[in-house]
C-alpha cells in the first residue's frame, strides 16, 4: 500500500501509472465560438456603463429565476442585499454539485462553460465583487480544466484582469456544497455550516458581503441578459413558470439531463427519457436528490417545481430524478440514502452526527418503529445546524407515509 499525499483523483492516477493525469477534453463551446455567437456583449455594456446594474437585475426579477442549487432563492434579490452592504464584497461559485443523482452543473460547465462564466461576470459586476472564487469538486476534472484553459483565454483576450477571478478545488466533502461550509472551505478552514443569520450575503468569504450562485443559475443569468426574462418568464406549463434542468438517472431507457418546463411532472420527464426500461414498471421515484426522499408513482401529476412539493413532504431541491421500479426496494432505496448523509455530516451537531447514524440502524430493522423514528425526525429536522441533518429524515419519513406495507409490520 503506497500512502499519496493529497490523494485527489488525478494525484492517484499518476501515483499507480506513473503519468501525469490529463483529462480528455469534450467538444465544448470555446471562448472564440461564444464571442462570434454575441457572447460578452452584455458584459461589455455594463463595464461601459451603457446598461446598468438595476436594468439587469430588474430583468433576472421578471424572469422568475430562483437559485438552481437547491435553497431556490430569487436570484435578482440577492444581488440587491449584497449590493446594499458596505464592501469589499466577494462572490463565490458554487461548483461543489455532489447531491447524488445530480449532474446538471457538470452538463453546463463541459458544454457551454462560457454562458456560466459570463452570468457569473454579469453578477460580480452587478455587486461590485472585488474578488470571485469558484469552488469545484474535484470529481470533476474535466470542468476544472475547461474553466482553467477560458478563464486564461478570457484574461488573454483582456476581458478580465488575471487576479480577479480564483478557482478552488474541493476536497470531495459533501457538506461543502452547502454554502456556508463552503465559504469556510475557501478560506483555508474545515468546512464547518455556519449558523445563520448573519447571512452569507452579509457576512460571507473573510466576514464580508458575499454573493453566492450555483452553475445553472448563472447559466440562466447569462441567458436571461442576452436573451431577455421572456426566456423563463414566458414558458408556462401546468401553472408553473420558467424552465429547469433535471438530471434524470434510474430506470429509463436514456438517463441524462433534460431541460424542461419547470411545471414538469414525473409522466412528463420519464417520457423525455425514452420511457420505463424494458420489464420494469414504474413505481417510485427521488423527485430532487436523497433529501428529498421517495414518492410513490401514483404522485404523478405533481410539477416537480419548488414549493409544489412540500405538501408532500419533499422537496425540489437540485431536481436530482432518479426512477425506481418493481425492481427496486424503497425501504433498501431510504436506507442508502440516510448511510449517504450518515457519511457526510461534518459531525458539527448532535442531531445530525448521531441522528443519522441511528435512523440507519431503526431501518436495517425487519420491522421500523415508526414512532422512534418520527420522534428522531422531528430532533434532527429542529435542532441541526444546517439543511443536511434537518432534511436527512425525509427518506424515512416519505416511506413510512407512503410504502405503509414496506414497514408496517411493526409492533403497533
Ligand atoms: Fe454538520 Fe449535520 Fe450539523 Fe449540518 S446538520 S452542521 S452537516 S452535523
Amino acid at each position: 500500500r503506497t500512502h499519496i499525499d493529497n490523494a485527489t483523483p488525478d494525484n492517484v492516477i499518476q501515483a499507480i501509472t506513473g503519468k501525469q493525469f490529463e483529462p480528455r477534453l469534450p467538444d465544448y463551446e470555446c471562448l472564440d465560438q461564444y464571442l462570434l455567437d454575441g457572447g460578452y456583449q452584455v458584459f461589455k455594456s455594463l463595464q461601459q456603463g451603457d446598461v446598468s446594474a438595476q436594468s439587469l437585475e430588474q430583468q433576472v426579477l421578471d424572469s422568475g429565476l430562483r437559485g438552481m442549487g437547491g435553497a431556490g432563492f430569487p436570484s435578482g434579490r440577492k444581488w440587491s442585499a449584497v449590493r446594499s452592504e458596505p464592501g469589499p464584497r466577494y462572490m463565490a461559485v458554487n461548483a461543489d454539485e455532489g447531491e447524488p443523482g445530480t449532474f446538471k452543473d457538470r452538463y453546463y460547465l463541459e458544454s457551454r462553460p462560457h454562458l456560466v462564466l459570463e452570468g457569473m461576470l454579469l453578477a460580480a459586476l452587478a455587486v461590485e465583487a472585488e474578488k470571485i472564487y469558484i469552488y469545484v469538486r474535484d470529481e470533476y476534472p474535466v470542468a476544472l480544466k475547461i474553466l482553467q484553459i477560458e478563464l486564461q483565454s478570457l484574461h488573454e483576450q483582456g476581458l478580465i484582469p488575471c487576479d480577479w477571478v480564483e478557482l478552488r478545488r474541493g476536497a470531495g466533502a459533501y457538506i461543502c456544497g452547502e454554502e456556508s461550509a463552503m465559504i469556510e472551505s475557501i478560506e483555508g478552514k474545515r468546512g464547518l455550516p455556519r449558523h445563520r443569520p448573519p447571512y452569507v450575503a452579509q457576512q460571507g468569504l473573510f466576514g464580508q458581503p458575499t454573493l453566492v450562485h450555483n452553475v445553472e443559475t448563472l447559466y440562466w443569468t447569462a441567458r436571461i441578459c442576452r436573451e431577455g426574462a421572456s426566456v423563463l418568464a414566458d414558458v408556462e406549463h401546468n401553472g408553473r413558470k420558467g424552465l429547469r434542468t433535471y438530471s434524470v438517472s434510474g430506470r429509463v431507457n436514456n438517463p441524462g439531463i433534460y431541460m424542461l418546463p419547470s411545471g414538469s411532472t414525473i409522466t412528463d420527464i420519464i417520457a423525455a427519457a425514452g420511457g420505463m426500461l424494458s420489464g420494469h414498471t414504474f413505481t417510485a421515484y427521488q423527485p430532487g436528490g436523497p433529501a428529498s426522499g421517495i414518492l410513490p408513482a401514483s404522485q404523478n401529476n405533481v410539477p416537480l417545481d419548488f414549493d409544489t412539493l412540500q405538501p408532500l413532504g419533499s422537496l425540489i431541491g437540485s431536481a436530482a430524478v432518479v426512477i425506481l421500479s418493481d425492481k427496486d426496494s424503497v425501504k433498501a432505496a431510504a436506507i442508502n440514502m440516510l448511510e449517504f448523509f450518515h457519511h457526510e455530516s461534518c459531525g458539527q451537531c448532535t442531531p445530525c452526527r448521531v441522528g443519522c447514524g441511528k435512523a440507519v440502524s431503526l431501518m436495517k430493522m425487519e420491522h421500523w418503529d415508526k414512532a422512534l423514528l418520527e420522534e428522531l425526525g422531528s430532533v434532527m429536522t429542529d435542532a441541526s445546524i444546517c439543511g443536511l441533518g434537518q432534511a436527512a429524515p425525509n427518506p424515512f419519513r416519505t416511506v413510512i407515509r407512503y410504502f405503509p406495507d414496506e414497514v408496517s409490520k411493526d409492533a403497533d
